[in-house]
């Protein structure tokens, strides 16, 4: 039986995180300051014995009694509406709070997996990304606090690798949605989502023919965990290829969830990415991973979650 920690376990993937965990006959301790994410969350696993809550801000050093194996590095808020409202906060977290956890990484000789994000490549002039992408980030503007902060988790994680040996991993994750968002998370999932459940205009930010590629959340988990138990230690991109306008995923909200409500159009945010597709042909070679559940599978698995939690 293994131990691991996954902070950020009472948000969204890192709960379905420790229930695979779980599953899969580990010990988890799931540590959250729950700026984000909710104990209702974790709420069924909480009563197991092979789990254990732990609110902690991870800015501040973490003592865990006994053996741990495996970081699970997610404790971060990630929706662009947190980056205007806790900016600070976020910078904080994946820098400081991603240091506490490298020194537990050390201390425990236990292998770390940073969840970065396809934010590192900002507005990409390389399109569909891959891994030796650089980037093009914007450091001064509403996104830098989460884009800058995850480049510089990154760099720790392998200045770090080279002064200590560690074993590290990083993924590169692209959008990722499913059961247990934030209702009000912000994000255009939840948005769109409840907007249409409630008969409201779907808000369409810009013309809607900026792009993205939406990832099931099951899906991310069984990439997270194959990556932590490969021995690949470069950045991986995990995500779903399957590229479509936010226009599109709109459309397919409204058809999915039999909706009446119609699109509106509002201002674009600024440094809004305008095309963004993983290319994951690394994770499918080193860990053999590729996503398998399709936009109509998961959207109605989520829709579905949303219809039960707004009854
Ligand atoms: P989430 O907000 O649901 O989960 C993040 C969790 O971290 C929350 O439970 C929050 O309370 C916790 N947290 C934040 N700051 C903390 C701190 N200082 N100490 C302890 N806990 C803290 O978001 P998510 O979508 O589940 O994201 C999880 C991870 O995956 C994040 O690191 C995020 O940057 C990364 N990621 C997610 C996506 C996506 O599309 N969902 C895309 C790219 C990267
Ligand atoms: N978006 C939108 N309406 C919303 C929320 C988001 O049109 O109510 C757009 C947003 O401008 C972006 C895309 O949807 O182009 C994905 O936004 P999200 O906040 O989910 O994450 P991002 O990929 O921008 O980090």
């Amino acid at each position: 039986m293994k131990t691991a920690v996954v902070t950020g376990g009472a948000g969204f993937i890192g709960s379905h995180l420790c229930e695979v965990l779980i599953e899969k006959g580990n010990r988890v301790i799931c540590v959250d300051n729950l700026v984000t994410g909710s104990k209702l969350n974790i709420s069924h696993l909480l009563k197991r014995k092979s789990f254990r809550f732990v609110k902690h801000d991870i800015t501040k050093p973490l003592k865990v009694k006994g053996q741990v194996d495996r970081i699970f590095n997610l404790a971060s808020p990630a929706s662009p509406k947190d980056f205007s409202r806790i900016p600070v906060e976020i910078m904080m977290t994946n820098s400081l709070g991603t240091k506490n956890m490298l020194d537990l990484a050390v201390e425990k000789k236990a292998m770390f997996l940073e969840t970065s994000t396809s934010e590192v490549y900002g507005q990409p002039l390389e399109h569909p990304q891959k891994e030796t992408y650089l980037g093009n980030v914007n450091t001064i503007g509403e996104r830098s606090c989460y884009d800058e902060s995850k480049r510089f988790a990154e760099a720790l994680v392998y200045s770090y690798a080279r002064k200590t040996g560690i074993e590290t991993r990083t993924a590169r994750i692209f959008n990722t949605y499913g059961p247990r968002m934030g209702l009000d998370d912000g994000r255009v999932t939840p948005n769109f989502i409840m907007q249409a459940l409630e008969g409201k205009l779907l808000t369409i930010y810009g013309n809607g023919k900026q792009t993205r590629s939406f990832c099931f959340v099951t899906d991310m988990v069984a990439g997270l965990i194959a990556l932590m138990e490969s021995d690949y230690s470069k950045p991986v991109n995990l995500g779903n290829p399957h590229e479509m306008t936010v226009k599109e995923f709109a459309e397919a909200v409204l058809k999915i969830s039999k909706s009446k409500s119609s699109l509106s159009f509002t201002k674009l945010p600024e440094d809004d990415p305008a095309r963004r597709k993983p290319d994951i042909s690394l994770a499918k070679k080193k860990l053999g991973w590729a996503p398998k559940v399709g936009l109509e599978e998961g959207l109605a698995k989520t829709i579905e979650w949303f219809k039960q939690q707004n009854s």
